[in-house]
């Protein structure tokens, strides 16, 4: 953009939003010009500078949303909505430049009806201040991704999110129930309830991460909040035996609010108990170096430069497995399901550990979220990459994944987010090499292998962490003919392409 078309635009953005809710500062375009994804940690590493956006601008309501959509209409400047950045997918990375719009200042409940169970909340509300509110009022959305703290209401409809508790609540896609959205044409929209009949409406916006507008608000359902919980942790034969007893409990209707089942390397990051405890050995190190503890890091990046022989140490592990539940509703119900989970796990044979692992998942649930830093100043990457499948497939998926990203980094998993038709596998991936340049070699045939086995094995390449720049690439496969629905909607909603652009599909073909 010419000096001359930034000064207008700036102008034009200070007219409508307030000159104090402007900025073109550079400290507020270095923040604004990143989210959490490891790669472009490592692009920053190797020396690449971001791209900063030309502005960022904090509108106060849907009509300066509106507003600042026109504008940027009429100039071709490229909108990027933010809610709080906790995005791990490159989302809203400003490829093309142009306006950053934070939403954060949208924070209003705007009605609250108990009685009917719903909420209308605006989209840059935080979630975890959201749920504290809910909380005082004897609510809950039921919605706990480990970001909680530092998410959006909006972030999660746009990237379609799923909390720690989806196998009782469902995802975000399961809450929704309206929602106001200023198209990239500046119309502001209100989709048809959810239950209005015929099509479902909202799944035009959900997972749509701003490429066809900027959501403002969003109805949500909420519930009584749980009285009672039942924590248990058992110790599974192996993976497979499991996975049996979440695909049963699920099957026969059970709704417990965390099933979650360690892989034998991830059962030794958290500790059988379920506390991360460390033992001693590599093992020791590894589990330092990768909860970012410990001191220097030539040991840890020893291990993860040498993947192949890091993933057949672990082959060796024992195979018996930490599995986490946590039961929740009325006391009577909470117990019930955590007898009818006991009886499954048994049938397996299973080992009762007791409430602890239970207890320690709780009380530690948003705590490893945010050690990866200390991974980097050691000089090595960690990412997650999470898909999902049918029950059939789960194991075969696992192991194919293992297999395929496990000749470039080291490759731990756990079983997550439930349902009666199949679940998530939540991988976690850690490497290392000489050089920053290297690492993002590696980093990227990791990511290229996962996504190549999950979409060859008819998996979901996402599950809740979004699209955003990390999956296009597998985005017009997993797709197929749909990707010209897309383009009907884009050409549609945002006529002029200025939503988000690059994002999710990427360009036109
Ligand atoms: C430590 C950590 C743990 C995490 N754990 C989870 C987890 O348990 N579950 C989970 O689902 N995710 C998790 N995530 C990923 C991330 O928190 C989610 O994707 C979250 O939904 C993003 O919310 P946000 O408000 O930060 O959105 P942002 O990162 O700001 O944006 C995400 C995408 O949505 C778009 N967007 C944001 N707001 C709007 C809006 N109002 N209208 C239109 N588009 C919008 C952006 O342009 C971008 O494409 C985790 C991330 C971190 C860093």
């Amino acid at each position: 953009m010419s000096t001359a078309s930034v000064e207008a635009l700036v102008d034009g953005l200070q007219a409508i939003v307030g000159p104090a809710h402007v900025s073109t500062t550079p400290p507020d375009r270095v923040a604004y010009a990143r989210d959490l994804w490891p790669r472009s940690q490592l692009d920053r590493l190797a020396g690449e500078p971001p791209r900063l956006p030309t502005a960022i601008a904090w509108p106060a309501d849907t009509a300066q949303v509106a507003e600042v959509v026109a504008l940027c209409r009429a100039t071709r400047t490229p909108i990027v909505p933010f809610g709080a950045g906790s995005g791990v997918c490159g989302g809203t990375l400003p490829v093309r430049r142009g306006l950053v719009l934070d939403l954060k200042r949208l924070r209003r409940v705007r009605r609250l009806a108990a009685e009917d169970g719903v909420i209308e909340v605006e989209a840059g509300h935080n979630g975890e201040r959201l749920e504290r509110w809910l909380a005082h009022r004897g609510l809950t959305l039921g919605h706990f991704p480990s970001s909680i703290l530092c998410s959006t209401v909006g972030g999660w409809v746009a990237a379609r999110s799923a909390g720690q508790c989806s196998s009782r609540y469902g995802k975000i896609e399961d809450m929704v129930v309206d929602l106001e959205v200023v198209t990239g044409d500046g119309q502001v929209r209100r989709t048809p309830r959810v239950d209005a009949g015929g099509f479902d409406w909202n799944g035009v916006f959900v997972g749509s991460e701003g490429t066809l507008g900027v959501i403002t608000s969003a109805t949500l359902k909420v519930h009584p909040e749980p009285r009672a919980r039942a924590f248990r942790g058992w110790q599974v034969p192996d993976i497979q035996a499991g996975l049996t007893v979440m695909r049963r409990a699920m099957q026969a209707g059970l709704r417990p609010a965390v099933l979650r089942l360690y892989d034998p390397l991830d059962t030794l990051m958290v500790g059988s108990d379920g506390d991360k405890k460390a033992g001693g050995g590599p093992l020791h190190t590894l589990k330092q170096g990768l909860l970012g503890q410990g001191s220097g890091g030539g040991a840890l990046r020893w291990i993860l430069s040498h993947p192949r022989l890091g993933n057949g140490a672990v082959n060796l592990l024992p195979a018996p497995c930490l599995l986490v539940t946590v039961s929740e509703g009325e006391p009577g119900e909470a117990r019930a399901t955590d007898d009818a989970l006991a009886a499954f796990a048994r049938e397996v044979g299973a080992k009762d550990l007791g409430e602890g692992p239970g207890r320690a998942w709780l009380a530690h649930r948003y705590d490893v979220s945010y050690k990866q830093s200390g991974i980097y100043r050691k000089g090595a990457f960690v990412d997650t990459f999470e898909v999902a499948t049918t029950w059939d497939k789960v194991a075969a998926l696992y192991a194919a994944v293992r297999e395929a990203a496990g000749r470039h980094v080291l490759v731990m998993a756990h079983f997550s987010h439930a349902y009666p038709g199949g679940c998530s596998i939540y991988f976690t991936f850690a490497g290392a090499a000489p050089d920053a340049s290297a690492m993002r070699d590696r980093y990227d045939a990791a990511w290229q292998a996962g996504l190549d086995t999950a979409l060859g094995a008819g998996a979901a390449i996402a599950h809740h962490h979004g699209v955003g720049l990390s999956r296009r690439s597998h985005m017009g496969p997993a797709h197929g003919d749909a990707r010209r629905w897309f383009d009907a909607l884009k050409a549609t909603l945002d006529p002029d392409g200025i939503m988000n652009p690059g994002k999710v599909f990427g360009e036109a073909p």
